[in-house]
């Protein structure tokens, strides 16, 4: 069965029979007036119950999902995720409430924020926290705005610099220069690492903070993090921490204790929603007291009844991010996952996750360069396809189509921008051995074809439903419309 659902449409088809209306029918015309009614019909596709279920199946496996097979997806965190925590989020009691209801009716999803709060205070040592950012990057917007209040409250505001690696994550550039700050990029050493000396060179009066991502996108821990943090609050500015990857940290390290003020966390990465597809996400902000005052508002608090309730005010919030809280739905998977691991479980989520990286790193750098080698690494790490496109004209483009042929999607690829030829992988903590194993044999395995019959892998995929585009024309002309086919109508 192919093409889209209007062209299995037939007049009259119907999906549903209701019975016959056994009370009076109001005429539209007259309810409504006229000139409002719709002169055509609706234009949607008839269909009966089976061929609208089929069309749907049939579209949905023809994509490559984390329920499907291992994604590996570095930076990313496709990891799986207990099901019961959907369940949970859509019981009638959490999913189907209004987000203008008085705070009496829902104390129940009050409470969970107002905990689900505090277990993300001790899961990074920090003592407060904003549930409203819908995504990492807004997360990292509220952050950089808490820095800029801070400052101006002190009559700094000609700190208007913020300094990050060159590794760091495209978001990282872009929110600051939204939040109105000037990006000064800091090089990396040999190591992978920030280079000490010239961030050393670039802290100055004008220096407003450092936003630093640890584990860095290379998959590596800076060592030097309280040492880098130090020269920070030195030289008068504050640290920021991207923590949406808090896969390897989990129950291992605080960030609050290494010397940030302020960090966001990607709930849709870490903590049991899965990232990608366009959201529902959160990015929740968590801060030290200094920062704390300027939260966005509101706030959930506890009542001195012991009742639950939105906050209004504060001294100098940076303002609402959102309308109203935040994805709550994202919110409750979240608590239900912290609670059921528990500190053990969160812990071994990140030992897991660092062991299945360490082990793929191990098998992949058989065949592939290391850009970076800085001994273990957390719970992603880099290689680079350099040497086969060096060798065999073979780009890490074409692996990554290649593995699509093998069941298998692609590791994020062309980043971080420091690695030519980047592949970055993210096995997470929920693959087993065998799968790891799966995986490793299907990439090394295109490393021989790249260098025996390299066009088996340029001409790369061949199995999927869609072939190799034309990159260059998919951009220019792109158009994701199915034409009418009769193909698909002969199909029916
Ligand atoms: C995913 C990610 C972000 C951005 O998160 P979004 O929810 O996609 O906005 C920021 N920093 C790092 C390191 C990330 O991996």
């Amino acid at each position: 069965m192919s093409g889209t659902i209007f062209d299995h449409s037939r007049p009259g088809r119907e999906g549903l029979s209701l019975p016959e209306l056994d009370v009076p029918r109001t005429d539209p015309a007259e309810a409504l007036g006229g000139e409002l009614l719709r002169k055509d019909g609706m234009g949607l596709p008839e269909v009966t119950e089976s061929q609208l279920m089929r069309h749907y199946v049939n579209i949905s496996i023809k994509n490559y999902n984390i329920d499907r097979g291992l994604y590996p997806l570095g930076s990313c965190t496709m990891k799986y995720n207990p099901k019961l925590h959907e369940n949970l989020a859509r019981l009638p009691g959490l999913s189907e409430l209004h987000p203008l209801l008085p705070d009496g009716q829902v104390q129940g999803t009050l409470q969970i924020m107002y905990e689900l709060s505090d277990l993300l205070c001790r899961i990074t040592g920090f003592d407060a926290c904003s549930l409203q950012p819908a995504a990492g990057a807004q997360g990292e917007l509220t952050g950089l705005l808490l820095i800029r209040s801070c400052l101006e409250s002190r009559g700094e505001d000609h700190r208007n610099q913020v300094l990050m690696p060159d590794s760091a994550h495209g978001t990282n550039p872009a929110s600051c220069s939204l939040a109105g700050f000037e990006v000064v990029s800091v090089e990396s050493d040999q190591h992978g690492m920030v280079d000490v000396d010239d961030l050393r060179s670039k802290l100055g009066d004008r220096t407003a903070g450092l936003m630093l991502t640890n584990p860095n996108t290379l998959g590596i821990f800076e060592s030097k993090v309280e040492e880098i943090n130090g020269l920070v609050h030195d030289a008068g500015g504050l640290v920021y921490m991207d923590g949406a990857n808090m896969n390897a940290l989990l129950g291992i390290a605080l960030p609050g204790a290494m010397g940030f003020d302020v960090c966001h966390l990607n709930l849709h990465k870490t903590f049991s929603t899965p990232h990608g597809g366009g959201g529902p996400g959160s990015g929740p902000v968590v801060c030290n007291s200094l920062l704390e005052p300027f939260l966005p508002q509101p706030r959930v608090v506890k009542n001195e009844d012991g009742s639950y309730g939105l906050s209004r005010g504060g001294s100098q919030p940076v303002g609402r991010l959102l309308a109203f809280h935040g994805n709550v739905g994202v919110m409750y998977k979240a608590y239900a996952y912290v609670l059921s691991l528990g500190t053990r479980g969160l812990e071994e989520v990140s030992r897991n996750a660092i062991l299945n990286a360490n082990y793929l790193k191990a098998r992949l750098t058989e065949a592939f360069d290391l850009p970076f080698d800085s001994g273990p690494c957390m719970h992603e790490f880099v290689v680079s396809g350099s040497r086969q496109k060096k060798e065999h004209g073979v780009r890490t483009l074409d692996m990554a189509k290649r593995l699509l042929d093998y069941g298998y999607h692609a590791p994020t690829v062309y980043f971080p921008l420091i690695v030519s030829e980047a592949m970055m992988v993210e096995p997470t903590e929920t693959e087993s051995l065998e799968s790891l194993d799966g995986f490793a044999d299907a990439l090394l395995s295109i490393a021989r074809e790249a260098e025996e019959k390299p066009h088996l892998v340029t001409d790369a995929p061949v199995n999927t439903p869609v072939l190799r585009l034309d990159e260059v024309r998919a951009i220019k002309e792109l158009c994701v419309t199915e034409p009418p086919s009769e193909a698909g109508k002969a199909n029916d």
